[in-house]
């Protein structure tokens, strides 16, 4: 059977949700690629060129936007962030999904660009639960915490944008739901037309 294109998946999570540890999991499976923005901020302690970001200059980044080559990009603090574009491209023709770990601005602007992208957002089973978890994460002070709760209330409300919620109350369920919302939308006539053609090959 051909294999479909890959999929644009954008996923979007306030601070706490378990994003990462979804996308961890998920990523463990070659069938899924991640994607690593370019930044032209210099990099943290601990952080790694080709893993956190790409790291480039001021002037690799504006030659990229001149010749088309970013999918988005936003300046943030004086520094660009953006979402390079060959690759993913590369990949979606490999017939890998491409993850795109973005904010809810940046993947805005992604479905403006590419519609047919998968939006997905992920929330924690209620608000009082996200508060909990923070604490448990024992790296912020009472005040962050209250800060960060109050910016994902609001974040939140911009999950209707999405194409689909998923609630992060376990794991588990949470990676396979993700899988499952993926394995579904690969299955879309939209994206099967071709499969009409191969089954009908030999009649
Ligand atoms: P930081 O410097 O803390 O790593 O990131 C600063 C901000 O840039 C965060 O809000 C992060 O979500 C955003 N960011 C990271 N990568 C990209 C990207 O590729 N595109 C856009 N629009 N924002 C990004």
């Amino acid at each position: 059977m051909m294999k479909n294109k890959g999929r644009m998946i954008v996923v979007s999570a306030p601070s706490g949700c378990g994003k990462g540890t979804i996308l961890a999991e998920i990523l463990k499976d070659d069938s899924f690629f991640y994607s690593v923005s370019a930044t032209t901020r210099a990099p943290r302690v601990g952080e790694e060129d080709g893993v956190n970001y790409h790291f480039i200059s001021n002037d690799e980044f504006e030659k990229l936007i001149a010749e088309d080559g970013m999918l988005e990009y936003a300046k943030y603090c004086d520094n660009y962030y953006g979402t390079p574009k060959k690759i993913l491209e590369e990949k979606m023709n490999e017939g890998i999904n491409v993850i795109l770990e973005i904010e809810v601005q940046g993947a805005m602007k992604v479905r403006e660009i590419c519609p047919d992208a998968l939006f997905i957002f992920i929330v924690p089973p209620t608000i009082s639960e996200l508060e909990r978890r923070l604490r448990k994460r024992g790296t912020e002070s009472d005040d962050v915490i209250a800060k960060r709760v109050s910016e994902a209330a609001g974040e939140i409300q911009k999950a209707v944008n999405y194409d689909y919620i998923l609630v992060n109350a376990a794991l588990e369920d949470a990676v396979e739901d993700f899988k499952t919302i993926v394995k579904a939308e690969s299955m879309k006539t939209a994206c099967s037309k071709n499969l009409i053609d191969e089954v009908l090959k030999n009649a």
